[in-house]
């Protein structure tokens, strides 16, 4: 049967992640409402503003709903904004968030250094590194107890080591835009997940 994956549609770079999706024979459609959230055997929170997809996913009745699907079971890939969306805090000013994965995220964390960089990064799991676009991206200030740390950075600064891609369960987090590239393994073990559930 073909995987059935939502994309959060409110804003952000959902198309890019549907382009990959389908590009990987996959049923990917854009998710607005509670309704089309249903139909979906995974789903996908892109990158944009976490901000602003925080208070759309309010307004259009999301939240709740989202945060059900996902401690279900439904397996989840949240890159960038989506991570941040996925975390239980930041380390700034309260925003919407789902709260579903245990960590605290600093939002734009290497704007001190760079805004936006390219690294190839060795992934847990991962036989080759990943090319990661970072774009004023988060990493990971703090990682709960059942979080597993599948990718990390080191700060220049502090020389520590930051987390920027996780996996807690059915939830997978990556700081960088897996969907920008034309590399389908980020996405590939959001699907293997469908499988293992
Ligand atoms: N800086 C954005 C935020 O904090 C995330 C950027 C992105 O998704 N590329 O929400």
């Amino acid at each position: 049967m073909t995987v059935r994956v939502g994309v959060l549609a409110l804003q952000g770079d959902f198309r890019e992640h549907l382009a990959m999706l389908r590009g990987l024979g996959v049923d990917a459609f854009e998710v607005r409402t509670p309704e089309e959230l249903e139909a979906a055997d995974a789903l996908v929170i892109p990158g944009g503003e976490s901000t602003t997809i925080g208070r759309l996913a309010r307004i259009y009745g999301l939240l709740d709903p989202l945060r059900a699907r996902i401690e279900a079971g439904t397996p989840v890939l949240g890159t960038c904004a989506g991570m941040i969306v996925l975390g239980a805090a930041t380390t700034g000013p309260d925003q919407p968030q789902l709260g579903v994965l245990d960590v605290v995220v600093e939002r734009n964390a290497f704007g001190r250094q760079v805004d936006s960089f390219e690294a190839d990064l060795a992934v847990a799991g991962l036989d080759r590194p990943v090319h990661a676009v970072f774009i004023r991206a988060p990493w990971i200030a703090k990682v709960g107890a059942g979080v597993e740390v599948l990718a990390a950075v080191t700060d220049p600064e502090t020389g520590e080591q930051h987390p920027v891609v996780v996996r807690q369960g059915n939830i997978l987090a990556t700081s960088f835009h897996p969907e920008l590239t034309g590399d389908t393994r980020v996405h590939e073990m959001m699907l293997a997940m469908v499988e293992e559930s």
